[in-house]
């Protein structure tokens, strides 16, 4: 009954490891990026940065390599993010003030 030669059996085993490499859809690694992200790196850059390229182009489009995805901040949008990070600023600066 078992008359299959080693070769054969190795082949079949090889090929099954092969199916089951391949067989299960691919998982798509998915990119984490996020609005709140982008607006995190354009605080990095810095305001002024950030505010020369809203004067030369009106808004900042920020595209990401890995999905595709684009984000739009507009000038409002900017002021937010920075104004947001003032505040911050200001509240921790209140708070050393009082101790
Ligand atoms: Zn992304």
């Amino acid at each position: 009954m078992l008359k299959e030669e080693p070769e054969t059996v190795f082949k079949r085993l090889f090929w099954q490891e092969n199916v089951q490499h391949f067989d299960p859809a691919p998982a798509r690694s998915q990119c984490t990026c996020s609005r709140e992200k982008v607006g995190g790196m354009l605080k990095m850059l810095g305001r002024e940065e950030v505010d020369s390229v809203i004067e030369e182009r009106g808004s900042v489009e920020v595209h990401c390599e890995f999905c595709n995805q684009r984000y739009d901040f507009d000038p409002v949008d900017v002021a937010q993010l920075f104004v947001a990070k003032e505040l911050s600023q200001g509240v921790s600066r209140a708070s050393d003030q009082r101790h």
